[in-house]
């Protein structure tokens, strides 16, 4: 892989950047930092709603951040029953209210003010580490050349001698009547200036669930539409204990059905008058019922921004079925100058920290003198923000049981209740009819190779925290940590984490795994 020393040669830049997302922005300024002549584009197209935003991409602007802000808005909500147990006597007191009142415009107030503050955020750095930012939508021209439309239509040619393709993906929509007109996504929802009201969410996958959780959490009346199973990829047993907690918890899940179409009742002197309408169809017995809406989320997969940047002008391949660009274990594409990463590569995992590894990665290899530092795209930790999240590294059960066999695992399990929810067990959630913190509803799982000394080969928590548990025990994952390993390294006392150093219970022995006293 050549580079172009110093200047940019006969291009008028030596790296140009399409898309200014997780990857993209990590990839530009990285290869900036090694000297290069850089220009990053990125350009929103708004959605079907109407929605659009600032530089950053997905992850900042509609996805990671706002939806982690949102979810911890919920969390304090539900620990307003810990708090009272604990003292606390402000919770809605003063106007005679049981549950804490919740405020959507306030929310949104605050997540699109720190939302914005990132966009301005990211503008500066660029601008201090030399890379030229370009709000213009790029188009290949062929392997070198890239048309950049700026939002007037104005149009201008820019060469690069490397080009990282990097534009992310953009929700999809169902194909059915009204969806477009009617219902919002993920690209919506963190900006929705009324308060969204009795909800239905379609999907039941990250977004989806993530979604439902804080608006459930928040007090609205949230439905979640299931075609199949929860969380698809993820462990199972761990799904089915996230769904059925969340439905003990408030939100309705319809299952085993998809909609059909999605209508505005237009009609005034109904009930209904001014909700979306939506017709769904049940797979099993084929039936259709009509349910009546103030919001439809569609939360039903993305779609990589490939279809309208001329990729065959580059000579860029893609896998037809996926609409992702192919790559090399180098994020090379089928175009030797070009290489593509992020969520519009084929087969790897939608998450930002995988679009910034590969992209500071591949700068490195390119520019840093390290040309095989490749990234590892295998045992990613990750972490589902549901009301009860849910964070993992390693195998589910059911792959581990289909690369190796029942017989060659051991499999620890655990349930518990944290010390922090022990003080409010008298506290029940009259609204939703259960109690409030349920007993044993925190679960570990830790799936061992009995042939590799009891390698440990999937790690999945579900619990307070999960992230920021699931992110140390990843390091020692990674380095093929053994049950003895976990079992050598003392806990720290008392959290919920130090479980993992004291599992006993096994799947095999047929014991009961449900953990009690301190
Ligand atoms: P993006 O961040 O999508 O950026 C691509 C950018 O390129 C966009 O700004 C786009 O408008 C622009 N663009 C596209 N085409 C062009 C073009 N031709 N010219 C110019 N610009 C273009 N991941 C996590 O790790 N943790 C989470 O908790 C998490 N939560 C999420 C929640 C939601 C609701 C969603 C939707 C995603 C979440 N993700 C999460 C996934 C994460 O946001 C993505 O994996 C990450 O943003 C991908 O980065 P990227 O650089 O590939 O693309
Ligand atoms: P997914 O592709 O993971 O899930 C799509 C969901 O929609 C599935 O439940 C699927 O059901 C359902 N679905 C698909 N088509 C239809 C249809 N026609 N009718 C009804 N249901 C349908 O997409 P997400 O949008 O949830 O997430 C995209 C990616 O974003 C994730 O893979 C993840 O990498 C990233 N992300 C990461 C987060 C995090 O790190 N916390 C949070 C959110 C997103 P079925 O199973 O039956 O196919």
């Amino acid at each position: 892989m050549g580079s172009s020393e110093g200047g940019s040669g006969s291009y008028d830049y030596d790296v140009i950047v399409v898309g200014g997302g997780s990857g993209g922005l990590a990839c530009a300024k990285r290869c900036a930092k090694h000297g290069k002549k850089v220009t990053l584009l990125d350009f929103v197209k708004p959605s079907p709603y109407g929605t659009k935003w600032g530089l950053g991409g997905t992850c900042v602007n509609v996805g990671c951040i706002p939806k982690k802000l949102m979810h911890y808005g919920a969390l304090l909500g539900e620990s307003a029953g810990d708090a009272r147990s604990l003292g606390w006597t402000t919770f809605g007191k003063e106007d005679g209210k049981e549950h804490p009142t919740h405020d959507w415009e306030t929310l949104v107030m605050s997540v699109q003010n720190y939302v914005r503050g990132l966009n301005f955020g990211y503008r500066t750095e660029l601008r201090e580490q030399s890379v030229d930012y370009k709000n213009e939508f790029g188009v290949f021209v062929d392997e070198h050349t890239i048309e950049c439309t700026n939002k007037r239509g104005e149009k201008k040619n820019i060469t690069g001698e490397y080009i990282v393709f990097a534009p992310g993906g953009r929700p999809r929509y169902l194909g059915v009547p009204g969806d477009k007109e009617l219902c919002i996504t993920s690209d919506d929802i963190f900006s929705l200036q009324k308060s969204p009201g009795k909800t239905l969410v379609v999907g039941a996958s990250y977004i989806a669930l993530e979604c439902a959780g804080f608006l459930t959490a928040f007090g609205y009346d949230t439905y979640v539409m299931a075609r199949s199973i929860f969380l698809r990829g993820f462990d199972q047993e761990v799904a089915e204990h996230i769904g059925s907690y969340m439905e003990r918890h408030g939100t309705k899940i319809i299952k085993r059905c998809v909609p059909v179409k999605f209508e505005k009742v237009e009609d005034e002197s109904s009930p209904n008058h001014g909700m979306i309408a939506c017709t769904y169809k049940n797979l099993d017995f084929e039936f259709e019922t009509t349910e009546y809406f103030d919001t439809v989320l569609l939360a039903v997969g993305r779609d990589a921004c490939t279809t309208e940047v001329n990729l065959d002008a580059a000579g860029i391949k893609l896998n037809e079925k996926t609409g992702k660009v192919y790559v090399d274990e180098y994020d090379q594409t089928s175009t030797r100058n070009i290489f593509a990463i992020g969520d519009a590569v084929d087969t790897r995992q939608e998450l930002t920290p995988v679009a910034i590894k590969s992209g500071e990665r591949l700068a490195d290899r390119l520019f840093g003198g390290r040309p095989e530092f490749k990234m590892d795209y295998l045992e990613v930790p990750t972490t589902v923000f549901t009301p009860l999240e849910y964070g993992c590294v390693g195998m589910s059960e059911e792959l581990a049981v289909e690369t190796y066999g029942m017989d060659k695992l051991e499999i620890y399990l655990s349930f518990l209740r944290p010390l922090e929810w022990k003080t409010n067990q008298e506290f029940h959630d009259a609204k939703k009819g259960v109690e409030h913190r349920e007993d044993n509803s925190v679960f570990f799982k830790m799936i061992t190779l009995k042939e590799e000394n009891e390698r440990v080969i999937g790690l999945h928590y579900v619990g307070p925290h999960a992230g920021e548990v699931i992110q140390g025990f990843a390091v020692a994952v990674k380095m093929k940590a053994t049950k003895a390993d976990f079992d050598d390294t003392v806990g720290i006392h008392p959290t919920v984490a130090e479980e993992f150093t004291m599992l006993k219970v096994t799947r095999s022995s047929g014991m009961d795994p449900t953990k009690r006293g301190c």
